[in-house]
């Protein structure tokens, strides 16, 4: 049995900051029950502000969607993580897929922000996957190794790090991985990091998953062994579609 969940959404560039304070506004007012989940909304840097304001006593977590690594100077449209912490900010998703191909983020630049995420005091969501060439050639655990070894390059505890597997050919398509290539690809990332760290690592890290996901898949892949909770961009963005999939989510952690 799963003790522990998070359920994180990344509404990507979506919502201005008063759509997204009405949405989560009425997201708090239905009072669902996320005893023993985390669950964290992941607006556009714009509205952080506005919606800091509404879960403030609430049980849900506030998370950014980047960050540069330095603290501040002269870096046009950046933003650092200190600037993030004071607008409420707990997570941060690193290595975005969407970051990584459309914004040529290198594997040193979000093994920096990561360090940084920590350093700072937050929680990176390290997003890690393969591309569908890369599948189609076996070579996703080899990605999956070199994305975790040099994205976690120097970072000695995961205690604060949360692992998204999501691969890339499944975001924003609606093609969903199937639980046996979810399955496995989970497993890989735990005996990465048994072989990178230790066993009480790989056993304790969180690692969840992302790429197309619904409510009406989010139960079956709930119930895959090493899935620990979801990364969700289009399904984030309707109350109804994230509120199902927290409540399935909710109702499996009870089994
Ligand atoms: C994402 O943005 O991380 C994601 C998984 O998107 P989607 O759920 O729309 O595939």
């Amino acid at each position: 049995m799963k003790k522990h969940a998070i359920v994180a959404g990344n509404w990507k560039m979506y919502k201005t900051p008063t759509e997204g304070h009405d949405f989560v506004k009425d997201f708090v007012n239905l009072m669902l029950n996320i005893e023993d989940m985390e669950v964290i909304f992941c607006p556009p840097f714009s509205a952080l502000f506005n919606i800091d304001v509404v879960l403030k006593e609430t049980p849900y977590k506030l998370g950014a969607q980047n960050c540069h690594w330095k603290n501040e100077g002269a870096l046009t449209g950046e933003v650092s993580v200190s600037m993030l912490k004071n607008c409420g900010v707990g997570y941060v998703i690193v290595g975005h897929s969407e970051r990584r191909h459309i914004f040529n983020e290198t594997d040193k630049w979000i093994n920096k922000k990561v360090k940084a995420v920590l350093i700072g005091g937050l929680k990176p969501i390290l997003c890690i996957g393969e591309t569908l060439d890369q599948r189609k050639s076996n070579e996703t655990k080899d990605v999956l190794f070199y994305q975790l070894k040099e994205d976690l390059n120097g970072v000695e505890k995961l205690e604060d790090v949360v692992i998204a597997y999501e691969p890339v050919w499944a975001i924003g398509t609606g093609e969903t991985a199937t639980t046996e290539q979810v399955s496995k690809a989970h497993k890989w990332v735990r005996d990465i990091l048994l072989d990178l760290y230790s066993q009480d690592i790989a056993k304790d890290t969180s690692i969840i998953y992302g790429g197309s996901v619904k409510p009406e898949n989010a139960g079956e892949l709930f119930e895959i062994k090493d899935v620990n909770g979801f990364l969700i961009g289009g399904a984030s963005l309707k109350i109804d579609s994230f509120k199902e999939i927290i409540l399935t989510v909710n109702k499996k952690l009870k089994v």
